[in-house]
Parts: structure tokens; sequence; C-alpha cells
């Protein structure tokens, strides 16, 4: 049965490479695909379309059949329901076959180990979700905010309170990291408790996120709430990416200077 054993064979290898789409369609979910690039629904379940250009979150998800649809006329994914697979492959770019094999490396979590989200993305991720809640602790970022006419249904604001480093204070990775993005400042002293003091970055500021393609946030944006015209705005060391996101790949920039290290304003006058 030499047939049989060759087909087997080759058979099994397909399978240890690429499941099939049945099988990836019961194990992955799409939460796990979302999770995987860095994308966060809002609490109604929808999402900026990360395959227009997409203002307002325009793409449905939902988790109950692992679908999504985007409702917006300007995205080649209108009219049609995507599945995870169909997800893929429109975030990647890329045909049936490598998404098949990119969902089973999510599946098998080879995907995940793969593409580690880098620490600084981890910590930029992590402090911007913390300074996004600090809004609602603070009665005068929620007053600025409305003054400016800000509308955080749309844009993501968080409020540096200057304390973010505190409850971190045991974790020493977690410093070493805010160092290293320049979230926190040596300020060459020791504090009374006898460790080296810090100042933090952008204290009593409104933060932006300023992001990249793929929509991650790879650098932040410090807004004093003061009308100090001298010090109004606070960009953290390696500046790099783009507010609120960047632009199509076909705009033109007139500009001589590299679109990534350009702020990209919103309409509204920050
Ligand atoms: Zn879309």
């Amino acid at each position: 049965m030499i047939h049989c054993d060759y087909f087997c064979d080759v058979s099994i290898n397909h399978i240890k490479n690429i499941m099939e789409i049945s099988e990836i369609k019961t194990r992955l979910t799409l939460a796990q695909v979302l999770h995987y690039y860095h994308l966060k629904p809002d609490k109604n379940l929808r999402l900026c379309c990360p395959f227009h250009d997409d203002k307002t979150p325009s793409l449905q998800l939902y988790y109950k059949t692992h679908t999504a649809y985007c409702f917006s006329s300007n995205c080649k994914t209108h009219g049609k329901s995507m599945d995870v697979i169909d997800f893929i492959m429109n975030k990647e770019n890329c045909t049936k076959h490598e998404a098949l094999k990119k969902a089973t490396e999510m599946i098998t979590g080879e995907g995940l180990k793969a593409a580690p989200p880098a620490d600084r993305l981890t910590t930029l991720h992590k402090i911007f979700t913390y300074f996004k809640n600090g809004v609602v602790n603070s009665q005068p970022a929620k007053a600025y905010i409305q003054k400016r006419h800000l509308n955080t249904d749309t844009i993501d604001i968080g409020f540096n309170s200057g304390q973010f480093h505190y409850k971190q204070n045991d974790a020493a990775e977690a410093m070493q990291e805010y160092l290293n993005i320049g979230l926190l400042l040596e300020l060459g002293v020791m504090s009374r408790f006898g460790k080296p003091a810090y100042k933090p970055f952008g204290k009593h500021c409104i933060v932006f996120a300023l992001r990249d393609q793929e929509k991650r946030v790879v650098s932040l944006y410090f807004r004093s709430m003061s009308d100090d015209k001298s010090q109004r705005h606070f960009y953290l060391k390696d500046r790099q990416g783009l507010y609120p996101k960047y632009p199509r790949e076909n705009t033109q920039n007139s500009s001589s200077r590299r679109a990534s290290s350009m702020p990209l304003r919103s309409s509204n006058s920050i």
C-alpha cells in the first residue's frame, strides 16, 4: 500500500502546517484575531475599520458568529460579512492559503510567539489605557476636554495625573521601561525613602496616542491644560507615529519632513 502511505504522509504534513477551514472556524475566535492585531472594540463591539480610512467606528463585530461587517460604502469589504479567515486575508492583504496558515499559527500559538508586541508597545498600550481611565477621575481634565469640544466617543483621550509610577514602585522592570520610553525622568537625587527620585513626564497633561499604520500606540503626545504658550505641547522622546492615525498609503505629503515625524492634526484644534 505504497500509495496509501504516501497520501497519508502528505495529509499529516498538511494538517501539521495548515488546519482545515472547518477546524479553524471552530477553534479561532474573532476576539483572538482582534487581540492578535491589537484591535480593541468599543463597548458596542464596534471598531474603526482597519480596512479603510475610518473616522467613526464602522466595523461591527459579532462575537456569536465570529464575523465582522463594515457599514461604510467606502470600504473594500462593504457588503460582505467577514469570518475570521476573511478578516486575516484583508488585514494581511494575503491569499486565502496564507490566511489559513496565519490562522493556524494563531491557534497553535506559533504566530503569537512570532509576533510578540515589543516591551515598548506593551507599556505604551497599558499606560495609555491607564491615562484614558484617568480622565474619568479628573474633574479638571473633563472640564478641559469639554471646553475644547473634544469628543471622547470618537477620540481617545487620556489624562496624566502624574501618579502612574507610584503603584509600580516595586516593579523594577516597569520603572526601567518608563525610563527607557521617557515617561519618567531621573532627577538625579534620592527620595526620602532612599530610592532614586523620578519626575513623571507630562504631568497634569491631556494625553493623545500617536499610532502607527497598525493603529498601535507607538508614542504619546501630551497637551498642557494651561494656556502657557511657550509650554503647551510635549512629545515623548523618539517621537513617532501620527495622531489620530496614519493617513491612507496614497496620501501625498507635500512637506519634506518624514511623514513618521509629523503629527497629523484632526479638524479639532488641539
Ligand atoms: Zn471598512
